[in-house]
């Protein structure tokens, strides 16, 4: 689409507003309204932020503007904002891109594979729940007084969320963003939406949307969508698995091999991309699971009410859903990452690890299909099975002593990401919450 081309676009659709939007270090939507008639400068100069106002713009606010620039590739309407479109924008600043800008750190890591002639494709899987205020003003999933112990694909929670649903899908098909299923996950509350798959690029901006949409719409269905980790204790967390596949210019799928002798479609290089995979895990975790709360998700052992189907140790297998990487046939499904996570941050990142694999063609080892969940420590050591990190401080630690995935994200923006990540953790630690006080008040 050229700059006419877009005008003609927004005038057909009475588009009054265009959102120059980027994500911070968390993934979080930030935007500016821009009347049409300046959609120029957008696509020019950029729109100004103070970058000392976002989180991990590594700015003071004696700093020179952010200014974010459009890429007109990514014009969509807003279905739910009547009047509005988007355009997702590069962080430039003195007119070069900005390292700490997320979508400037993936474009670096997609250009690394673009000069192999590679495409990266991924087709992110997200979950939330739907919570609703109560009588006594709390917060509790949308259809918590139903189906309590196996709430998975319950009729009942589906059809009470279903004008939620209807609304989110339809505006999100409306904009190409092709919603192949939706479910009802396996907590009060919880769903997850598929849409197909695209260039990582794309899936990145479209994840972005996709929590955008829940969150506004579900606010007009007098609602609130959450993509917190791990809201309540004793359910399942949201992840936001990642179906990963690398293609060239010929072959749509690098990744696949009908005649893998493990039965599981996956081609060498596929097994050599798992291999980066599992050998950067550790540190992976820290931008896969970014916040205190991303490691109640992430549990050890067999959980007391029920499993979690989030991974815990550090294998893949077949169909296994208790390992880090599952492979449904021909592609990985990447499942470390949860629901907060911030996605470009995320792709650049396995691009990384994926790499760094093929390029010292390390090998993944043979498939692990047994409930992790329930081995014993011995037996997990025997097989050689690591643990992923069990504390943000942990994980952030494991990054920093990770060069291969610090060079992906840029030395500005890994060092901006540790530093916000331990203070987070620090915050957390100096905490005292009720569990403590219940525990150990009056105990001694
Ligand atoms: N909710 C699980 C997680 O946190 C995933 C469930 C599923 O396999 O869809 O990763
Ligand atoms: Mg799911
Ligand atoms: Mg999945």
């Amino acid at each position: 689409m050229n700059t006419a081309a877009a005008q003609e676009f927004l005038h057909k659709h009475q588009v009054r507003y265009v959102l120059a939007q980027f994500v911070d270090i968390h993934g979080a939507a930030k935007a500016k309204a821009v009347p049409v008639e300046h959609l120029d400068m957008v696509l020019g100069d950029g729109a100004g932020f103070a970058g000392f106002a976002l989180w991990g713009f590594g700015m003071g606010p004696q700093g020179p503007d952010y200014m974010a620039v459009g890429d007109l590739a990514t014009l969509s309407l807003i279905p739910w904002m009547p009047g509005y479109a988007r355009i997702v924008c590069n962080g430039f600043v003195r007119r070069k891109p900005y390292p700490y800008c997320s979508r400037v750190a993936l474009k670096a890591q997609l250009d690394r594979l673009a000069a192999r002639g590679m495409t990266l494709y991924t087709g992110i899987e997200p979950e939330f729940m739907l919570l609703a205020r109560g009588a006594d003003g709390r917060l509790a999933p949308c259809d918590a007084s139903d189906a309590l112990d196996k709430p998975c694909y319950d009729y009942k929670g589906l059809s009470r969320a279903a004008t939620f649903l209807d609304k989110m899908v339809s505006s999100l098909r409306s904009v190409d963003i092709d919603v192949y299923q939706i479910d009802h996950e396996d907590a009060n509350g919880q769903f997850e939406v598929n849409f197909t798959y695209a260039d990582a690029m794309r899936s990145a901006d479209n994840f972005t949307f996709v929590k955008m949409a829940a969150s506004e719409i579900a606010r007009q269905c007098g609602m609130i969508a959450s993509f917190m980790p791990k809201p309540f204790s004793n359910r399942t967390g949201s992840g936001a698995h990642f179906h990963v596949s690398v293609g060239d210019s010929q072959t749509k799928n690098l990744f696949y091999d009908p005649n893998d002798a493990n039965g599981l479609a996956l081609s060498k290089m596929a097994y050599h991309f798992l291999g980066g995979i599992l050998q950067h895990a550790r540190a992976l975790t820290a931008v896969c699971a970014p916040t205190v709360n991303s490691y109640k998700r992430l549990v050890v052992g067999r959980a007391l009410s029920g499993a979690t189907w989030a991974p815990a140790y550090i294998a893949y297998g077949d169909n296994n859903r208790t390992a880090c990487v599952r492979i449904p046939g021909g592609r990985l499904e990447f499942r470390l990452p949860d629901a907060g996570c911030n996605p470009y941050l995320v792709t650049a990142a396995l691009v990384a690890a994926g790499l760094d694999g093929i390029d010292r063609k390390l090998d993944p080892g043979k498939p692990n299909n047994s409930n992790l969940y329930e081995c014993s420590p011995a037996q997990l050591a025997a097989e050689g099975i690591r643990l992923l990190p069990q504390n943000l401080l942990e994980a952030v630690t494991e990054l920093e002593r990770d060069e291969v995935i610090c060079a992906a994200l840029g030395e500005e923006l890994s060092r901006e990401f540790i530093e916000l990540k331990r203070m987070e953790w620090t915050e957390y630690a100096r905490h005292v919450s009720d569990w403590e006080t219940n525990r150990y008040l009056e105990f001694f």
